[in-house]
C-alpha cells in the first residue's frame, strides 16, 4: 500500500546564543535526520522524553515551521514546496489536536464558533447547514447540541479535548496529528479520550500520528511505534514487537519504567544515568552513550545508523 505520509531525513536546527558576552552562536538540533512513513489507516506512535523533537517533527509536517533540511510528502504532494492551492488542500487534509485543551481553545468563542470556524474558512458550510454539521460533530465526540452556545471555561479538561477533536474533524482531515492529546488530562479521563480516537478512526478511516512521552499511552492505540531520542529515531517497529522485544537500551529503559501492573517483558527495572541531554550539546558517537548502561568502546566514537535488524524492526545501536 502507498504510504499516506513520507518523512525523509527531516532536520530542524534553531540558532541559539551560546555565550553571554561575545555573541557566540550555537545550534539547537531539535530534529536531526528523521525518516519514517505512515500507511493509510494506521496509527504511528511517536514517543520519547520531552525535548526529544517529537512536537517539532509534528510542526514541520504541518509546515507550521520551515525545515532546515529534508522532505515531507503527503500523498504525492511535496509539503515544503507546495503552492498556495496545494497548501490550502493540505491545511484541510492534515489536522492537529494539541496537548493543552485549556490554552488551545479561544475563551471568547462559543463551541459552535470554535468547531465551525474551519467550515467557514474552507467554505464547506454556512448558516443552518453549518450549525447542523457542528451539532453532528459534537455528537460524534460524545458531546451534545446543548453545548453549542457554551464557552470553553464551562467544560472539564476531557470535554475541552473533545471540542478540540471536533474542531480538527470539521474539515474532513485524512491525517490527524495528536500531539500529547491526553497528557494534560486525569488518568481516569485519558482512557476515554483514547477510546474516542480509536472509535473515530474506525468510523472515519483516519490515519493518526499519535505523539506521547509515555509508552503506556501509545501502546493501546498504535500499530507501529517510533522511539525518539535527542532529535533522532532510535527504534521503530510494530507495536506488539516493541513491547515484546525492545532492542534499543533507551526503549528498554522506557519500558522498564512502566509500572509492573502493565504487561511488559519481565526483567529488572533499568535506571537511566543522568537527565536528558540538551540538543545543543549532542555527544559524539551514539548520542545516547552518556546515559546508556550497555555502552562499550565503540559507542562514543562512532554514530550508529538506523538499520532493519529483522522484518520491519529498525534500531540504531552498535549492539545489533
Ligand atoms: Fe548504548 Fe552503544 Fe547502543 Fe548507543 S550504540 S545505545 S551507547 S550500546
Amino acid at each position: 500500500m502507498e504510504p499516506l505520509l513520507v518523512v525523509k531525513d527531516l532536520k530542524k536546527y534553531f540558532p541559539v546564543k551560546k555565550g553571554i558576552f561575545f555573541g557566540e552562536r550555537a545550534e539547537l538540533r531539535a530534529v536531526d535526520g528523521v525518516s519514517f512513513e505512515i500507511r493509510r489507516g494506521e496509527t504511528m506512535g511517536l514517543v520519547g522524553e520531552s525535548g526529544c523533537g517529537k512536537s517539532t517533527t509534528a510542526r514541520l509536517i504541518l509546515r507550521l515551521l520551515e525545515p532546515t533540511a529534508g522532505e515531507v510528502y503527503f500523498g504525492k504532494t511535496a509539503v515544503f514546496t507546495a503552492n498556495k492551492e496545494e497548501m490550502r488542500q493540505l491545511r484541510r487534509k492534515l489536522q492537529i489536536v494539541f496537548q493543552d485543551p485549556y490554552s488551545s481553545l479561544d475563551p471568547r468563542m462559543s463551541v459552535e464558533e470554535i468547531v465551525g470556524e474551519g467550515l467557514t474558512i474552507h467554505r464547506l458550510a454556512k448558516g443552518k447547514e453549518k450549525s447542523e454539521r457542528v451539532a453532528e460533530l459534537l455528537e460524534m465526540v460524545g458531546l451534545g447540541r446543548e453545548h453549542l452556545g457554551r464557552y470553553p471555561h464551562e467544560f472539564s479538561g476531557g470535554q475541552r479535548q473533545r471540542i478540540g477533536i471536533a474542531r480538527a474533524l470539521a474539515v474532513g482531515p485524512e491525517l490527524l496529528i495528536a500531539d500529547e492529546p491526553v497528557s494534560a488530562l486525569d488518568v481516569s479521563i485519558q482512557a476515554q479520550v483514547i477510546n474516542l480516537f480509536e472509535d473515530l478512526q474506525k468510523e472515519l478511516g483516519l490515519t493518526y500520528l499519535f505523539i506521547a512521552h509515555d509508552l503506556r499511552v501509545v501502546k493501546h492505540i498504535s500499530d507501529r511505534v517510533a522511539v525518539m531520542y535527542l532529535g533522532q529515531i532510535v527504534e521503530l517497529t510494530e507495536s506488539d514487537e516493541l513491547y515484546r522485544n525492545p532492542l534499543h537500551p533507551y526503549t528498554q529503559a522506557l519500558m522498564s519504567a512502566i509500572p509492573a501492573a502493565d504487561p511488559r517483558p519481565k526483567g529488572r527495572r533499568m535506571v537511566l544515568e543522568g537527565d536528558p541531554l540538551s540538543p545543543i550539546h549532542i555527544p559524539s558517537g551514539c548520542r545516547f552513550h552518556p546515559r546508556c548502561p550497555k555502552r562499550f568502546d565503540r559507542c562514543d566514537k562512532e554514530e550508529p545508523v538506523l538499520r532493519e535488524v529483522s522484518a520491519g524492526h529498525w534500531v540504531s545501536c552498535h549492539l545489533y
